[in-house]
């Protein structure tokens, strides 16, 4: 017999797989036998009112053997001898392209400037202990791309429920833990990304398709305005049915090459601000009205204001936060500083860090308008150097990644602080006036912003809490545009732009689903 049960419960039930088991057997199967097995399809916390319960949708199943959990199935035909496709960039959007393209009978050739997920920890370790950014492997580039020493989280604004259930069924059936499954809000961490992100390649290799590291696209090889292949840095040229061009937000000389190469790209708003970093206590008590969080974990917070600055209405809001987590260097060439969050899968770092940031648009770029649509993109390099150069000079170093911080009173009294606290950003802070280091457009609006954020959640503003810069990368500042059905570029043939770097997908998961989608449409048109 099967059954489905949805139940609001305290944490202590909830969360205690042996507990709940329990419960459910005292409560809902009395007169069942032992022989019963659970499962959970759906787990939400709800803290908005003074006691914090946990909303939970479970199938009981007695006397019976449990369907299996997931429709995706990890079986892959091979694709060795298949006509091929080329894939620019190994980060979700590129994998899960790559992946699809052998579901539907391409051999996938995957090209990635970086290094794979185990040699890339070598380059994280030096830019966070020896200040050295490696152009080609960083936060931001290597295998697995950025969402890899990330935090891993992985819902989305998508409304498309089965697109996003199949990226989360192909994670897990990669090593991803089945609580993404039906968490509402998942994540996997960024200790456990790298294995997962090593078994989708181990299912690219597989099924005969090709993985390239230190292999960067510089050129492309086009013909009659058609994209026949590319070009890497050894002069390489490899060509296919398509390009699928997957190289994120941060591959600059990417943008650079389309616009020299006369490729249609357009300028696109962004955000851009700081990282706030807070006890994450501090969070835990104002989420969940109460001193210990026990076994829920580490509590999040979404913040949004509006704000005025000239006459210009300006939205403030924070982005991407890590509870548990650390603050992590995140810029991919010397000279410029970047910040970013990661946490692992327990979340358990005493600190909450968050992206706070501010909308950039096209009326903030206008000074750079002679760059047509890199002009946003020069914005984004100008405040990431400015910061760089104020904090290196400040500790009269040549070069480093100590960031500009402040805590939180002392940037909204205009008052450099005297002792910054301790922090989880490991290369190390240098005491900054933040509105100095930020330009007006977004310093002002982002002291409007955290007081708003402050009436919001009692206890957000506080001298116990840092702001840390630059939070520059949140999305990209160029939009690569496409045909909205076949997903091809809107001039050039057998180009499809892709993922978060083309401006069509905003995190992991969005990101993989564009991989998934402009593989589809390759192959429909040129298969
Ligand atoms: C520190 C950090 C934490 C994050 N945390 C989260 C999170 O918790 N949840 C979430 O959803 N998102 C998170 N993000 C954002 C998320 O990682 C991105 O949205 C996602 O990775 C975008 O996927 P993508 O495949 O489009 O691009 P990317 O992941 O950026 O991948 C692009 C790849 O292309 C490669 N490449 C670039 N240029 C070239 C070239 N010329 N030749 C060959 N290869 C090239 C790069 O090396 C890179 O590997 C985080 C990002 C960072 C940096």
């Amino acid at each position: 017999m099967q059954q489905t049960l949805s139940l609001t419960l305290e944490p202590e039930i909830a969360l205690d797989d042996a507990v709940l088991r329990q419960h459910i057997q005292k409560t809902y199967l009395k007169t069942i036998d032992e022989d019963f097995s659970i499962r959970k399809m759906r787990q939400s916390i709800d803290a908005r009112k003074g006691q914090v319960k946990i909303n939970l949708e479970v199938e009981v199943y007695s006397g019976e053997i449990p369907p299996p959990a997931m429709e995706f199935r990890k079986e892959y035909a091979d694709v060795a001898n298949k006509p091929q496709a080329i894939i620019v960039g190994a980060g979700p959007a590129g994998m899960f392209a790559a992946l699809r393209l052998i579901e539907l009978g391409i051999k996938p050739i995957l090209l990635e400037r970086g290094k794979d997920v185990r040699a890339r920890r070598r380059d994280l370790a030096a830019i966070n202990k020896d200040h050295v950014v490696n152009p080609e492997s960083n936060y931001c580039f290597g295998e697995g791309g950025a969402g890899t020493y990330s935090d891993g989280k992985l819902y989305t604004r998508s409304k498309k429920r089965g697109d996003v259930r199949r990226i989360l069924e192909i994670l897990v059936a990669h090593g991803s833990t089945s609580e993404i499954l039906f968490d509402a809000h998942p994540h996997i961490g960024t200790n456990k990304l790298p294995s997962v992100v090593a078994d989708l390649r181990e299912s690219i290799l597989k099924a005969g398709g090709e993985v390239h590291f230190d292999t960067k696209v510089v050129d492309f090889v086009l013909v009659n305005g058609e994209m026949k292949g590319v070009i890497t840095a050894d002069g390489t040229e490899i060509t296919g049915l398509g390009v699928i061009l997957a190289t994120g937000h941060s591959a600059r000389d990417i943008f650079e090459l389309l616009y020299q190469k006369d490729i249609l790209i357009e300028a696109k708003p962004y955000a851009m601000g700081v990282r706030i970093e807070h006890q994450q206590s501090l969070i835990d008590t104002h989420q969940y009205h109460r001193q210990e969080r026990g076994l829920l974990p580490a509590a999040s917070y979404s913040l949004v204001a509006q704000t005025y600055y000239k006459n210009i209405q300006r939205g403030v809001f924070s982005f991407c936060m890590c509870p548990g987590g650390f603050i992590v260097p995140a810029a991919t060439a010397e000279g410029e500083l970047v910040v970013n969050g990661m946490s692992p899968s327990r979340r358990d770092s005493k600190y909450a860090n968050s992206g706070v940031v501010v909308a950039i648009n096209e009326i903030d770029w206008q000074k750079y308008k002679h760059l047509g649509p890199l002009a946003g993109l020069q914005l984004q390099k100008d405040v990431e150097q400015k910061a760089w150069k104020l904090a290196a000079s400040s500790k009269k170093l040549s070069d480093s990644q100590f960031a500009p911080a402040q805590r939180l009173n002392d940037f909204l009294s205009g008052k450099i602080s005297r002792e910054l606290l301790p922090t989880s950003y490991q290369p190390g802070l240098v005491s900054m006036d933040m509105a100095e280091v930020l330009p007006d457009i977004i310093a002002r609006p982002l002291q409007e912003g955290v007081r708003e954020f402050g009436k919001k959640m009692k206890g957000y503003v506080t001298n116990e809490a840092q702001l840390i810069g630059i939070e520059s990368r949140t999305s990209s500042p160029v939009r690569i545009p496409r045909v909205k059905e076949s997903l091809e570029h809107l001039q050039i043939k057998r180009l499809f732009p892709c993922g978060e770097g083309a401006g069509f997908a905003g995190g992991i998961v969005s990101a993989a689903m564009d991989g998934e989608r402009c593989a589809e449409q390759l192959v429909r048109i040129y298969g």
